[in-house]
């Protein structure tokens, strides 16, 4: 079972004043094509209750950011960076979905059961201090929303909690805030950085100090197909079954899609069901987020998502093929990654 939950509140506030892929109506192209399919959609009412949110953003971030935060409100509708805006309910909006994220976690430990939250402003690109690990932007994220059902998760108890990250770019924000822990094994998997954003989080980028061998970053090459995304789904498998998690955060972005429109891989309605079927076949208490889409994967990548989580099998026509000497350096690549991680039964 999946417990879907959105609110009203993301498909009016924190509206960009210029044309913006990161805007309120991608949330009513998600609920749509989710409840197409047969979903019913849990509406939750927004409530502007900062201190709570402020709460949970202060584990995450440091003071200096927050108190940033809020002194922009007094000069929206403004930048924060190029990729960035701010205006004046965007700290309200990001405060709810960071609220909504953390209480996610909770909902999911009692039930025993999947969460999926389909919020925005998303949230995997924002690091301790905003910008994360050297990114040039903060690629139209404000306060980590991963992170927030992450630690909910700890905070409950856990002691070992697995990140899988499948937004096209790498979650960069998350990957730092966890980078030396681990009690969190944070697995990316997203387009080669070395030309594309955030132009960081390279295999060789392991985690650091106890949290050496816990952030795993699996690099998807130039036009990508759902051969190499498949692979790396079977990889993910055999990482996360050997850390045995007692919990799952899983950032999904769906941009990755062939023709969404920033980005050059070819992901189909295959790579988004694989998915779907490995969170089905980990079984834990899971919170999946909403991190990127903007058109055509918020449509027919959720779609195939769902049907993997529910155990509906099925059998794709096409799938899409990686450039064949890409295909065998990138997995090459891979393959040496997971031969250093320490901790791996091999
Ligand atoms: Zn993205």
């Amino acid at each position: 079972m999946v417990t879907i939950v959105s609110s009203k509140a993301f498909m009016t506030m924190h509206k960009p004043w210029y044309e913006h892929p990161e805007n309120p109506g991608r949330i009513a192209t998600v609920v749509n094509a989710v409840e197409k399919v047969g979903y019913d959609v849990q509406w939750e009412e927004y409530v502007r209750d900062q201190d709570e949110g402020l709460k949970i953003a202060e584990k995450i971030h440091v003071r200096g950011y927050i108190d940033y935060l809020k002194r922009t409100k007094n000069k929206t509708p403004c930048e924060l960076d190029p990729d960035t805006y701010f205006v004046d309910d965007t700290l309200e909006l990001a405060l709810f979905a960071l609220n909504l994220s953390y209480e996610a976690s909770i909902h999911a430990r009692r039930s025993n059961d999947i969460y999926l939250v389909l919020l925005r402003p998303p949230g995997h690109h924002a690091g301790r201090a905003g910008k994360a690990m050297g990114a040039p932007t903060q690629g139209f994220c404000i306060l980590n929303n991963a992170a927030a059902a992450t630690i909910s998760f700890l905070e409950q108890g856990y002691r070992r909690i697995a990140v899988l990250d499948v937004d096209v770019h790498c979650g960069n924000g998350t990957e730092e805030i966890f980078y030396e822990r681990n009690d969190v094994l944070n697995i990316d998997i997203h387009r080669d950085p070395a030309d594309f954003y955030p132009f960081t989080c390279f295999p060789e980028q392991i985690g650091k100090g106890r949290g050496e061998g816990y952030a795993v970053n699996l690099l998807l090459p130039p036009r990508a197909g759902d051969d190499i995304f498949l692979k790396f789904i079977e990889i993910v498998e055999t990482i996360a079954t050997s850390y045995n998690p007692e919990a799952l955060v899983v950032s999904l972005g769906l941009d990755g899609y062939l023709g969404d429109g920033l980005s050059d891989t070819r992901l189909t309605s295959a790579s988004y069901h694989s998915v779907g079927s490995l969170i089905k076949k980990l079984g834990l208490p899971t919170v999946i987020l909403l991190e990127g889409g903007y058109s055509r994967g918020l449509e027919y990548g959720v779609d195939a998502f769902l049907d993997g989580i529910s155990g509906r099998r099925i059998r794709f026509k096409r799938k899409t093929t990686t450039p064949v000497l890409l295909l065998k350096e990138y997995l090459g690549t891979a393959r040496d990654i997971i031969r250093r991680i320490g901790w791996l039964e091999k």
